[in-house]
């Protein structure tokens, strides 16, 4: 909660590594008790991931998952990710595991990495959307790997924003985007890595790419092998909050500038900067960042976005888009998103 002593505050950003910073301290018993009471009862929990913070409700209960999607408001053809504290509970909810996923696991679990694996019948139609696989991954911050163990199941928690808007990675972003509709919400500061996880399905013939993530692909690739990447470009990839034309979306307009273009001199030009900028430039600018370092322009993504969309004088964000290379790729499909309207 934004009251508890425990926690740090959402905006600290360390200046050494330009990531988010993470409470050190033990999670606090009281707060996880909580929450724990609330997901036992079908209720939802807003927490923190590396990622981006997440609307938490029991993955196994047909009754929370309806609530994560009547509260986010989101169509329910788009499946949902669960989580887990470790790989094996992970992995008992998979018919099939290939050994490219049990590889991929324990090289980057917990972390930000999503693996689609086949189904088994425990796992509810609602969180698959009747697709014959499911997602899953171990997070890794203390913060959510301690509520899981102490719920002892897994846990359906896509980002706790309203469908198609900017993704929260601090409480406060939580608080504006679910208000009132989430009862309890763990704050653990701002998220180290802040794009959502990437997403990989596994077969015994390969790996695809159905979302760019908090892990490039490039860094995949140095590990598992070619990873086919055709249909997150296409856009045919099974449907989901990632994969629909338009979202992650301000309210206001968004323009995308060609490489090396300013924003037009214009009243109300907001400017969302990536590298180097003139500082004579005239428009409101938040710079992802200025040394052109892309883990610290995601770390920054979606909060700069949402300071420049609740900006009073801002009337049009224009965005520069990062070289499309490690976490610049996510960046960019985010960004396009973001702008599709
Ligand atoms: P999020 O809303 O961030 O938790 O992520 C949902 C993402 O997980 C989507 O963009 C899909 O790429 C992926 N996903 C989840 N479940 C499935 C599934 N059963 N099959 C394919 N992709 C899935
Ligand atoms: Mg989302």
């Amino acid at each position: 909660m934004n009251d508890s002593n425990w926690s740090i505050p959402g905006s600290s950003i360390s200046p050494e590594t330009g990531r988010g910073g993470q409470a050190n301290t033990a999670p606090p018993a009281a707060e996880i008790a909580r929450a724990v009471e609330l997901l036992r009862a079908g209720d939802l929990v807003a927490l923190p991931t590396e990622t981006v913070y997440g609307l938490a409700g029991d993955g196994l209960n047909p009754v929370a998952l309806a609530r994560i999607f009547e509260v986010k408001q989101r169509p329910l053809y788009d499946p949902l990710i669960l989580h887990f504290a470790e790989a094996e509970a992970a992995f008992a909810v998979a018919r099939e595991v290939p050994a490219a996923a049990l590889a991929l696991a324990k090289r980057f679990w917990p972390g930000p990495l999503t693996l689609v694996l086949p189904r088994r019948e425990v796992v509810p139609d609602l969180v698959t959307s009747g697709l014959p696989k499911v997602a899953v991954r171990v997070p890794a911050h203390p913060l959510a790997l301690a509520l899981l163990r102490a719920f002892g199941g897994p846990l359906a928690a896509p980002s706790a924003n309203r469908f198609g808007r900017i993704s929260p990675t601090d409480a406060a972003a939580v608080r504006a985007e679910l208000g009132d509709a989430v009862p309890l919400i763990l704050d653990g500061g701002s998220c180290r890595i802040g794009l959502e996880s990437t997403v990989l399905e596994v077969n015994a013939d390969g790996i695809r790419l159905l979302r760019a993530g908090g892990i490039s692909v490039e860094e995949i690739e140095a590990f598992a092998g070619p990873v086919e990447r055709a249909n997150v470009a296409r856009g045919t990839a099974p449907l989901a909050p990632g994969q629909v034309a338009h979202h992650y979306a301000p309210r206001k307009p968004l323009r995308l500038l060609a490489p090396g273009e300013t924003p037009p001199t214009e009243p109300g030009a907001g400017w969302l900067a990536f590298g180097f900028v003139d500082c004579a430039a005239n428009a409101v600018i938040k710079n992802l960042s200025s040394s052109g370092d892309l883990r610290e322009a995601a770390a920054h993504f979606f909060r700069s976005l949402r300071d420049l969309d609740d900006h009073p004088d801002v009337k049009i964000i224009y965005a520069t888009q990062p070289p499309a290379e490690g976490l610049g790729l996510a960046i960019n499909e985010r960004l396009a998103r973001a702008s599709a309207r």
